[in-house]
């Protein structure tokens, strides 16, 4: 009652899309039942927890925050929602994002951008910025709705950075796992080959309980992995010793802030304090990573949107007289925003005759050597330590007419996405204005464990 309450109450921040307090409440009841009955509880038993809307759920509005898929009820329920009902948890609502998951401020949502509930203490350098935040994205709603406390956990996903970002501008915890570990079945495709789910949480136990209700094999799912889940939370410690950190060197970008130089240094202390060793290590194509990565994902949106038509799904803008051609034409034109419609464009052209091996088989090539880069830095060291992200969160409307600058806020969370690996932001403290930043931790492929280890 608590969580709904806040929920209809915080409005302001435009966190949830749809508010589901009946089905929280079913899992709530259904938990009371079996606690009367002396049952031994689900691990999330009246859990309620918030789902991005990149979630199919059945019988609920899923709209991956874009017009075209507007009136779209999924007769099927995700597999990783499922897995969560499965575990006991309730629904309070569907989460706010960037539109298809395209974006890293949740502006390009179709029904408007989340708030972050943070302000800045000191009111920006000019003493007159109040402006509101943004909460990161795209999994915004997830990490505004968890920092404003208007639920306890929250689904998120992560194609290039989408849960760890938001997580650290907004002070709280969010895990990618291993690409594999979470079915994507029933989870609107942005880029295969990248988009994992993952869990988001005031801290790093909840979100261990969170993975591994969400986690596991699905056969409907042809990258899943076919492996058991491991009992993470169990397995917790804070105790580093014996470990050893890795600090990448090129990760030490141009021009970056003096609070995340000193943010990073906090991080190092912190894990010696934990008992690690802190060695220096090199991943040489960290550079490339980011340019690899906007052509690799929009390549891979251009071709899984393809299938938004104006006959299968939500939204068809059928004008007079149209015919089949001209309906197409016509629902793409009305019911993708700007930054869909960019990166279908730049998708289309890095896939194109004559353009093809230049640019989408180049950035292919890369991926593998970034991928090698992290092979040789396991060899010394258990799990990497950076910055989440090159900045504290930025306000609204700061980046939103230069997709460069956007895009290069996700120049420290790319380069293990793209290598499918493990990755964790964690609090690591304020900066002076009082913002939070976010500690990454990047571990080996399936250590999840370390990551998290490290994170507590
Ligand atoms: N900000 C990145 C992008 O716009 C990552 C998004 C994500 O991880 N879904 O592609």
């Amino acid at each position: 009652e608590a969580f709904v309450a806040r929920v209809a109450a915080a409005k302001s921040l435009n966190a949830f899309l749809v508010e589901t307090p009946d089905h929280a409440f079913a899992a709530a009841d259904a938990a009371d039942k079996a606690r009367a009955a002396g049952e031994t509880l689900k691990p999330l038993a009246g859990v309620p927890i918030g789902m991005k809307d990149l979630f199919c759920t059945k019988g609920v509005a899923s709209t991956a925050a874009s017009h075209i898929l507007e009136g779209f009820v999924p007769p099927y329920e995700s597999r990783v929602s499922q897995n969560l009902w499965d575990a006991g948890a309730g629904m309070l609502g569907k989460l706010n994002m960037d539109q298809f998951a395209m974006g890293s401020s949740n502006e390009t949502s179709a029904f408007g951008n989340v708030i972050s509930p943070w302000r800045r203490s000191d009111g920006g350098a000019s003493g007159k910025n109040w402006a509101p935040l943004t909460p990161g994205g795209s999994s915004g709603g997830s990490s505004a709705a968890i920092a404003a406390r208007l639920c306890p956990a929250a689904t998120g996903t992560d194609t290039g950075g989408s849960i760890r970002q938001p997580a650290a501008f907004t002070g709280i915890a969010g895990i990618k796992p291993t690409y594999g570990r979470c079915s994507r079945w029933g989870v609107v495709a942005f880029a295969s080959s990248l988009d994992q789910a993952g869990p988001m949480a005031r801290d790093v136990r909840d979100c261990a309980i969170m993975l591994e209700a969400m986690a596991g094999f699905d056969p409907r799912d042809a990258t899943s992995l076919d492996l058991d889940v491991p009992k993470w939370e169990a397995g917790l410690s804070g105790d580093l010793k014996g470990k050893k950190i890795g600090i990448p060197k090129e990760y030490r970008v141009e021009n970056m802030p003096a609070e995340i130089e000193a943010l990073w240094q906090q991080g190092i202390a912190w894990a010696k304090d934990a008992g690690a060793e802190i060695v220096e290590v090199s991943l040489p194509h960290t550079r490339y990573a980011l340019p690899a990565y906007y052509i690799i994902a929009p390549a891979e949106a251009s071709s899984n949107l393809a299938r938004y038509d104006g006959v299968r799904y939500g939204l068809r803008d059928l004008p007079d007289g149209a015919n089949l051609q001209e309906m197409y034409a016509a629902t793409r034109a009305a019911g993708f925003g700007d930054e869909v419609k960019r990166r279908i464009m730049i998708g289309t052209y890095v896939l194109s005759a004559g353009y093809y091996d230049a640019y989408f088989t180049q950035a292919s090539k890369v991926r593998t050597l970034i991928a090698r880069d992290f092979e040789a830095a396991w060899e010394s060291c258990d799990v990497l330590l950076t910055p989440t992200a090159p900045s504290a969160a930025f306000a609204l409307g700061e980046k939103s007419a230069d997709p460069i600058a956007m895009y290069l806020n996700d120049v420290f969370t790319v380069p293990s996405s793209l290598a499918g690996l493990p990755a964790m932001s964690v609090p690591g403290g304020l900066d002076a204005a009082g913002l939070p930043l976010g500690l990454q931790i990047i571990g080996k492929p399936l250590d999840e464990q370390s990551v998290l280890n490290a994170g507590l």
